[in-house]
């Protein structure tokens, strides 16, 4: 029976090592949600890393690791810690990931961590490799393994591969900066189908394989020697259910309030008129943080009126906070909120709460349902799944969600009011017509914002991607 190969930098499976006990647990992110149906459901194999350098286990252990891994239906890629250091977080956080998102002047072009990230992604071929069967699909995932469909296809042209890119793709004035920049597109045309979140994310990728490599591109396809690839949007979605459905229960009186959620209450009781903002992301560059937190000051200093009324409520996930450029972001973040909080402080109201730390699943549940205002605005990113959360959460369909213009999300939440995140006089605007709407205004856009959500879910994200990966290689037959 032939069966599905996902591939991505990291097994969906969180193994934690505790004297000689094993813990080996299935994370819950979106992607492991979208896949469940061809993956745990279906007959398929994940491969990735288990998130332990080798060094970190001896045979034994390594064994024991394998048989668990292997048991969740998947299969690891063995890294070394030397891998890690400079294919993961050299050329995939401090390369790809800046130059993706347009920041340039973060952007290392360091030989060692090219060759780390080629000498990586043939660990990740060989796996694969080792895995595949005729007939089989393999699916690879995102900007660590741009190389990697190209490695599969040299050795088994007959394998169809599908590959999906989860951060932008930027325009061409930007890729071509790029030293190795027709070996990372050479090695993105061996898969089949090439996925992206948005059309504009696709047309950059177009113009850089029609300019860069010199290509014939028809519409949104590509002849490559004698095959045909072709490229197509497929934004990401939720699992709209999920979050529904905890929102629901949420809701409902009869469940224990956590501490959290305890505190949120208190300070909605105490007047009417007082409202929350919330905002929700990993501490990273591409999310405007900074340029939001002063924003929110000179809001505050034009409508002096919301002063002791709304608060803005910053849950800020550490992340990556081994390169420099995030611990400067982490310094800058606890300068300005300590400078406006000190400001603008009373003895009953801080205007800004800031949480340095993820949060449990049902806390966020807590913070997206008690947020009269969702503030959602990166500077650049690829999709923005909380902008989704937030949405999917409001079960009385109220409240407003204000997003950047900059996240892909974007072009499907038009309902949203969209700004651009470097102007202050677009943040003051849509924050006080956010928080003046009137009720029905807020429904009616809530409501077609669900809908669209609903119908649109992970899971539908990932059909619709192998629905078109299959019709791509039936048109492969017909070019043969
Ligand atoms: N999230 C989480 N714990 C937290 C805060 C956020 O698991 O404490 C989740 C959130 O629910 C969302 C994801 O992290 O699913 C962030 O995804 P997004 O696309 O918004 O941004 P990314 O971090 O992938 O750039």
């Amino acid at each position: 029976m032939n069966k599905t190969i996902i591939v991505s930098n990291r097994l969906p499976l969180q193994i934690s090592i505790e004297g000689d006990k094993l813990n080996v647990t299935p994370s819950v992110g979106g992607l492991a949600t979208g896949m469940k149906s061809v993956h745990a459901e279906g007959n398929g194999i994940w491969i990735g890393w288990s998130g332990i350098t080798s060094e970190d286990l001896d045979s034994d252990l390594k064994s024991k690791v394998n048989a668990k891994i292997e048991n969740a239906k998947c299969r690891a890629v063995e890294l070394s810690s030397d891998d890690i250091d400079d294919y993961y977080l050299g050329f995939s956080n401090r390369t790809l990931w800046p130059l993706f998102h347009y920041f340039l002047e973060y952007t290392e072009f360091e030989k060692s961590h090219w060759e780390a990230y080629k000498r990586v992604n043939k660990k990740f071929a060989e796996v694969v490799l080792n895995t595949v069967e005729e007939g089989d699909t393999v699916w690879v995932q995102d900007y660590q393994l741009l190389l990697l469909p190209q490695l599969i296809k040299d050795v088994r042209p007959d394998i169809t591969i599908g590959f999906f890119l989860h951060i932008p793709f930027p325009s061409y004035e930007i890729f071509r900066t790029f030293p190795w920049r027709e070996e990372l597109l050479t090695g993105m045309l061996g898969a089949d189908l090439v996925g992206f979140h948005t059309y504009d994310y696709e047309r950059h990728f177009l113009s850089s394989v029609k300019r860069i490599m010199r290509l014939e591109v028809n519409f949104n396809e590509i002849t490559y020697y004698d095959r045909i690839i072709k490229v197509d949007s497929f934004p990401m979605g939720i699992d709209y259910n999920k979050f529904h459905d905890a929102a629901l229960a949420h809701n409902n009186q009869n469940t224990e309030k956590s501490e959290l959620q305890k505190r949120l209450d208190t300070h909605i009781n105490e007047d009417n008129d007082k409202k929350f903002i919330l905002s929700i992301d990993r501490l990273d560059y591409t999310k405007g943080i900074p340029n939001r937190i002063r924003a929110f000051e000179n809001f505050l200093n034009t409508y002096p009126e919301y002063k002791e009324k709304v608060r803005l409520i910053m849950l800020t996930v550490p992340s990556r906070s081994n390169v420099p450029q995030y611990q400067k972001l982490k310094s800058e973040t606890d300068e300005l909120v300590g400078r406006i909080n000190g400001e603008f402080s009373t003895v009953s109201w801080t205007p800004i709460w800031y949480f340095y730390r993820s949060l449990p699943f049902n806390n966020l549940i807590d913070l997206y349902t008690s947020s009269d205002v969702a503030l959602i605005t990166p500077v650049r990113d690829g999709m923005n799944l909380v902008a989704k959360e937030y949405v999917a959460t409001r079960t009385n369909q109220d409240g407003v969600l204000i997003l950047s213009e900059m996240a892909g999300a974007a072009k499907e939440m038009n309902e949203a009011l969209l700004i651009n995140p470097n102007s202050f006089e677009d943040f003051a605007t849509a924050l006080n017509k956010a928080l003046k709407m009137p009720l029905e205004e807020q429904n009616s856009r809530m409501k077609i914002l669900q809908k669209r959500l609903k119908r649109y879910d992970v899971e539908k994200w990932a059909k619709e991607f192998f629905k078109t990966l299959d019709e791509t290689n039936q048109l492969q037959e017909v070019v043969i």
